[in-house]
């Protein structure tokens, strides 16, 4: 383990260069820009460093031309079947404030866009696995580096794709996504599922208010009903760890968006919202989304007219932190930085969920600090690059150790 750690600490500098090469590419989503940009820069960087390299471009399943260049890369190193993955994303949410995408570096810190979230958590896994294979730890198994892009929209053409195909954590034992946790350990994620309701009425002079049907009257009935659902499944909470406690509900948000009529004096014809529900890992997509739509039926058979249009769905999950994957990160957390770290619930959705499908545990455990991913004054603390490669590296060596050579 020390040589691992000297070696990474030897590469703190290509950590750093790649990262900032990586935040020069604005592989900003929505909606997906420069994606072949920055395919082409990290299989470039892979092949220089003697890995090899998959690229597997995105296909439509229903064969719409999709023209962002789209595509997951996968390398690795080490043989045989069982593998580690790490896994992270290349998108990056929108800039905050323009030339964010160049990397600054002012003392300790580096800022721009991606920084924390997460192309600094990408190098930080790439030179771990460098690191393995240039202190020739000795692995049973594999680790596989995956990066897709998209996750900042759902993973449609990023870790979604691959699992469609059928190629997503292959002979996996486990997974470690590289998203900025502030330090601590994220074991599990809510699910989401998103609607825009759509109410319609009939428009009127507000003079011939009786001709009309007033579209935000009957958004109203709907919401009513909607704050009920939020207040029942409010109740629930969560037995991940989340503070405060507050935090452990389960969660949804209706009128994120909100929109309805023309102008004052016109009864509104159409009145358009979201709603938000954002479940627990211990409770299940498909029953929750048949609670939504069955309460939709209701106002309608109640005389209101409305559309309900999904914007997106993804499963909850969670992991024990006792699996062996678990109680490795957490050794090799503490042996790095001195600190056993917390374990808790992600308040966001995570990438993990793809894994966790496939059956194997899947954690996040990343460089960044949490609070200012997607912000304008991102960055990532150099020494934490550093790190989280050192923490990677050793996860690796100890979860993939041969019963021959134990690892100390
Ligand atoms: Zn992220």
């Amino acid at each position: 383990m020390q040589r691992l750690d000297a070696c990474v600490r030897s590469l703190a500098p290509q950590i750093l260069e790649f990262t900032e090469r990586l935040v020069g590419v604005a592989s900003e989503n929505p909606p997906g820009t420069s994606y072949p940009e920055c395919v082409r820069l990290i299989e470039e960087r892979l092949r220089a460093l003697g890995l090899d390299v998959e690229r597997v471009p995105y296909r439509s399943p229903g064969g719409e031309r999709d023209r962002s260049g789209a595509a997951v890369i996968l390398s690795g190193v080490g043989s045989g079947r069982r593998t580690l993955f790490f896994s992270g994303h290349y998108d990056v949410v929108p800039v905050s404030t323009p030339g964010q995408c160049r990397a600054v570096r002012r003392g300790n810190a580096l800022f721009g866009r991606g920084t924390a979230d997460m192309k600094g958590g990408l190098a930080a896994m790439l030179y771990a696995a460098i690191a393995l294979q240039r202190v020739d730890v000795p692995l049973h198994g594999r680790v596989g580096l995956v990066f897709v892009p998209d996750e900042e929209t759902g993973g449609r053409r990023g870790s979604a794709h691959l699992a469609r195909l059928g190629r997503l954590g292959k002979d996996g034992i486990g997974m470690l996504t590289p998203e900025p946790t502030s330090g601590v350990v994220w074991n599990a994620s809510r699910g989401a599922i998103t609607f825009r309701v759509t109410v319609h009425g009939r428009q009127a002079h507000v003079g011939l208010m009786h001709q009309g049907r007033n579209a935000f009257d009957d958004a109203i009935r709907v919401v009513a009903a909607l704050k009920a659902h939020a207040a029942r499944v409010g109740r629930r909470r969560t037995r991940f760890h989340l503070t405060p406690s507050e935090a452990r509900r389960s969660l949804m948000l209706v009128g994120g968006r909100f929109e309805a009529g023309s102008n004052f004096n016109v009864v509104p014809d159409t009145c358009t919202f979201t709603v938000d529900r954002r479940m627990n890992p211990e409770e299940d997509l498909a029953t929750e989304r048949d609670a939504l739509l069955a309460l939709f039926e209701r106002m309608r058979r109640q005389g209101i007219d409305l559309d309900v249009e999904t914007l997106q769905e993804a499963r909850p999950s969670g992991a024990s932190e006792a699996t062996p994957l678990g109680r490795v990160l957490r050794e090799q957390v503490r042996a790095v930085t001195g600190r056993a770290p917390r374990v808790e619930m992600c308040p966001g959705l995570l990438e993990t969920r793809f894994y966790a499908e496939q059956g194997m545990p899947a954690y996040a455990y990343g460089p960044g600090p949490l609070s200012v991913a997607h912000g304008p004054r991102e960055f990532v603390r150099i020494d934490r690059l550093v790190e989280c490669a050192a923490v990677y590296a050793r996860t690796a060596a100890a979860l993939l150790a041969p019963a021959s050579h134990p690892v100390r």
